[in-house]
């Protein structure tokens, strides 16, 4: 598309004439800046930002990019790992500078602004003694969490981010305003709950908190590689009988070298107790010491927001990504060995594989009641690079799918949408997402597009068809 002229600068007139945020185009200074998302390996050129300044400003943007045609993204917090956030020859609608975080400490309910990040949401709460379960990196977006689901410290006390959703204010593509919850259009509500951006512009959501913090008992075990399947092996005994109360997420990576734990793979076995009792969180957490103990222990008191942005420096905006994710029904002796040959690999920064323990209050949910994938899941593991050097990337991406490929044997079906990366154009989107999904639940998202966005206007996402 010739962006300067044609649709493309009738867009930017429109939009001009049209909302009361502001319009960048590629001559303006800040475009660069602005047309890149976290993931640097997406490189876009749209032919206009949106930066909404209040939500009266998603129904223009949505009207004008159906009806000159225009490819349209939209974007809250940046970090999806796909890069759908920004696109070639299109609109972006940012909505990052939307980031009210309202708190009612009598109902524990949080009404959130779609440009918020989890920062800004745990900087409401905390100072509430409260918390809403969501992920493990402040500087990511709550609106792409929460509408693929949100895993973090939190989900097996208290669920997936989804799981605490209430409620949401939604913009379709048509441009109805729809309230969405469990008595207001249920169907949609149930659609947002890890359907993606896919049914309509949501413009707030509403969130039930939980008494936690200030101050957190966490930590963190860590772990030489010869002692990784042993270690691995006591974690998963001591797993099956952890109380819910206690989430803990296991990454193997090179740590960065500010750390100063040397250049050489190590196994970091993190866990974060929710509540206020931390006599009983640590006896629970001894029993782990005893059944594998750890060659270093980092644990000490910590604040929720200190812990909850305690990963912040090793994923900053411009990293290179590729993601992959696979879930499982237990740790045994054939995933350990897995796990351990091929995260054991890992002679370089810059890649990483997490293993989330799940169960609890994640699996207590209802399989039919989200489209959330395989909630008998008792682990979730996530491959995940963030490289800063394009030379490295065909032997970053290979090694993501190579660790991918060797978990396939030990899988469930299943997949997390908001842990995959950009399969690039040739991938085939619907197979993707009926792989992520499963046939049943893929089918009731389908149903779901063709009344909520029937000529998929909102399809920069890990796309739901209508038909
Ligand atoms: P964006 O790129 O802004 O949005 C992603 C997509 O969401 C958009 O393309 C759009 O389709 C849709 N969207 C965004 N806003 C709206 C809206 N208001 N209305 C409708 N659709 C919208 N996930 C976890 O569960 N737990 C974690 O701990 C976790 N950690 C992460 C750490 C990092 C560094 C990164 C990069 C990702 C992490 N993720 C985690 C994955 C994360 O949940 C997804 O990448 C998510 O999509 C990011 O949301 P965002 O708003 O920042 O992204």
């Amino acid at each position: 598309m010739d962006v300067a002229h044609g649709s493309g600068s009738a867009a930017v007139d429109r939009l001009r004439r049209s909302i009361t945020g502001t319009v960048v185009v590629p001559d303006d200074a800040e475009y660069d800046e602005m047309r890149h998302v976290w993931n640097g390996m997406i490189e876009r050129h749209p032919i206009a930002i949106v930066r909404a300044a209040s939500t009266d400003d998603i129904v223009p943007v949505l009207r004008i990019s159906r009806e000159l045609g225009l490819r349209l993204a939209i974007r809250g917090g940046g970090h999806g790992v796909a890069g759908t956030g920004t696109v070639d020859d299109g609109i972006v609608l940012d909505l990052g500078i939307l980031r009210r975080v309202e708190v009612d400490p009598d109902t524990r309910l949080v009404r959130v602004e779609p440009g918020a990040t989890l920062a800004d949401v745990d900087r409401a709460t905390e100072s509430f003694g409260l918390a809403v379960p969501i992920g493990v990196v402040s500087g990511t977006g709550i609106a792409g969490l929460t509408l693929g689901g949100g895993v973090g410290w939190l989900t097996r006390a208290f669920g997936l981010t989804i799981d605490n959703l209430r409620g949401a204010s939604v913009i379709t593509a048509t441009g109805d305003h729809l309230a969405a919850s469990a008595v207001e259009n249920a169907d949609l509500f149930w659609g947002l709950r890890g359907g993606g951006g896919n049914f309509g512009v949501v413009s707030s959501f509403t969130f039930r908190a939980h008494p936690h913090g200030p101050e957190v008992f966490a930590g963190t075990f860590i772990y030489e590689l010869p002692r990784w399947s042993e270690a691995l092996r006591a974690f998963a005994v001591w797993a099956q009988d952890a109380p819910p109360a206690i989430t803990s997420l296991i990454t193997f990576m090179v740590p960065p070298p500010a750390w100063e734990l040397g250049d050489r793979v190590l196994m970091f076995l993190g866990f974060a107790w929710a509540g206020a009792d931390h006599v009983r969180a640590a006896d629970v957490v001894a029993t782990l010491r005893n059944a594998a103990k750890p060659d270093v222990e980092v644990l000490e008191p910590m604040r929720w927001l200190a812990w909850q942005s305690a990963f912040d420096d090793l994923l900053p905006k411009g990293v290179r990504a590729y993601w992959k994710n696979a879930s499982f029904a237990r740790l045994d002796d054939g995933l350990i060995a897995t796990l351990v040959e091929q995260a054991g690999a890992q002679t370089w920064y810059g890649t990483a594989a997490d293993l989330h323990h799940m169960g609890g209050e994640f699996g207590s949910v209802a399989e039919d009641a989200t489209p959330f994938p395989n909630r008998s899941a008792q682990y979730w593991l996530n491959i995940y690079g963030f490289w800063g050097d394009a030379a490295d990337d065909p032997a970053r991406v290979a090694w993501v799918r190579g660790f991918g490929a060797a978990t396939t044997s030990h899988a469930m079906t299943g997949q997390y949408v908001n842990f995959l990366g950009d399969e690039g154009p040739r991938a085939d989107a619907r197979q993707q997402a009926l792989l992520a999904y499963g046939p049943a639940k893929f089918e009731r998202l389908m149903a779901l597009k063709r009344r909520y966005d029937p000529d998929n206007l909102l399809r920069l996402n890990h796309n739901i068809p209508p038909g």
